[in-house]
């Protein structure tokens, strides 16, 4: 088979070191062994994110995480900020929990503002009547458990304003958790949970982090703890207290991707080396290098000015402009560009420049579609 280079927006691309790290040979998950696994893993977390918050590992995608938290953490009312297909995501996944949301929604592309979150935060929009029949769990049922942001929305490129959100959140309504989906923002801007008040910070491997997909991680505030420990019917695998039981002793309930902890494990030397600060630069470098090549080619962001993603960059195509045809031509050469998403679904695509590739890497890249682009033109 041939190897594409893949410029998705996740899974990224992997190098031959990781998967050298994660040949190492098998070990049980109630040994010594994996229990000073496990505690490196979570002790050098800890150290590249600066927290002090629990570090649970989940063998799932990042999903079943957004899940978690809406589990472990809402009783009633949830609200949920909206600008894109993973938000969208996790609104069902709230609903299919059996929660009440409400939404701020901001147009696909858009960012979400803080000032749209402090007057729904400030409102009573559920009104006195509907709660009542809706019989939420608390008196004042009118005030949010939660509110879900999306840091990095990868369907439209967008990157929300996270520390003014929280900031806002934190002031309009105190006593509500902030869950933070990270998933392709992690390792590649900054983030702090403890600072910002974050209180379920979730993030995947395939991202930033540039390894396989299969295992997840929630930074867990000790609100967040005392919340679930009051929770009933949160279900089984996720369960934060479960997660702290077997934390505490270096393992995890049920038997962990031990393989995916061997490449974690390694990566994370290499992200401590760099920095999150180190990292958030050099995302930032190759968004700039993706941005001036969209520019160049007069091609339409479908994220808005000032809030465009360091991680991901989408396009989407003027009439006329074949993207499939594009991506396919692009793919021929050997670099693989992600899909438009959603309702951009084969109406333009996306540069994912996330995770172990540097700023030549994207260069690179950006050379093979100037060739495609020229060539086609030619025609
Ligand atoms: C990729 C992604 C997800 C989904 O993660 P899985 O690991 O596929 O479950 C969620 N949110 C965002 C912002 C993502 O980019």
């Amino acid at each position: 088979m041939i190897h594409t280079k893949l410029f998705l927006a996740g899974p990224t691309e992997v190098s031959d070191e990781m998967f050298q790290a994660m040949s190492h040979p098998m070990i049980g998950h109630r040994s010594k062994d994996y229990q000073a696994l496990h505690e490196s893993v979570v002790k050098k977390l800890r150290r590249f994110i600066g927290t002090t918050h629990e570090i649970f590992i989940f063998t799932s995608s990042a999903t079943g995480v957004m899940e978690a938290a809406v589990r472990n953490c809402v009783r009633g009312k949830i609200l949920h900020t909206v600008c894109g297909a993973f938000s969208e995501r996790w609104v069902d996944i709230s609903r299919a929990c059996g929660k009440v949301v409400e939404t701020v929604d901001v147009p696909f592309g858009k960012a979400v503002r803080p000032e749209l979150v402090a007057s729904e935060l400030a409102s009573d929009s559920i009104g006195g009547r509907q709660a009542a029949t809706l019989q939420l769990p608390r008196d004042d049922g009118y005030r949010f458990d939660a509110v879900a942001i999306t840091h990095n929305e990868t369907s439209s490129g967008v990157m929300n304003p996270l520390n003014d959100l929280c900031e806002t959140v934190r002031r309009v309504q105190p006593d509500a958790l902030i869950f933070v989906d990270a998933v392709s923002s992690f390792g590649g801007s900054i983030i702090k949970p403890d600072e910002w008040g974050i209180d379920v910070l979730i993030f995947g491997t395939q991202k930033c982090l540039a390894l396989p997909p299969g295992l997840a991680f929630a930074v867990v505030s000790p609100r967040a703890m005392v919340r679930s420990q009051e929770m009933t019917d949160k279900g089984y695998y996720f369960d934060f207290i479960e997660m702290k039981k077997y934390a505490d002793k270096n393992m995890t309930p049920a038997t962990p991707a031990i393989s995916l902890l061997f490449g974690v494990d390694a990566q994370l030397d290499r992200m401590l080396a760099e920095g999150m600060e180190g990292r958030a630069v050099r995302h930032q470098d190759m968004a700039m290098l993706a941005q001036e090549w969209v520019a160049r080619h007069h091609l339409p962001f479908t994220a808005e000015e000032g809030f465009r993603s360091p991680t991901v960059t989408s396009i989407s195509v003027p009439e006329g402009f074949n993207s499939d045809e594009f991506r396919k031509k692009v793919k021929e050469k050997g670099y693989a560009l992600a899909d438009g998403y959603g309702k951009l679904k084969g109406k333009g695509f996306r540069i994912g420049h996330m995770g172990d590739w540097k700023v030549e890497d994207v260069g690179e890249l950006l050379r093979v579609m100037d060739k495609v682009i020229n060539s086609s033109s030619k025609k």
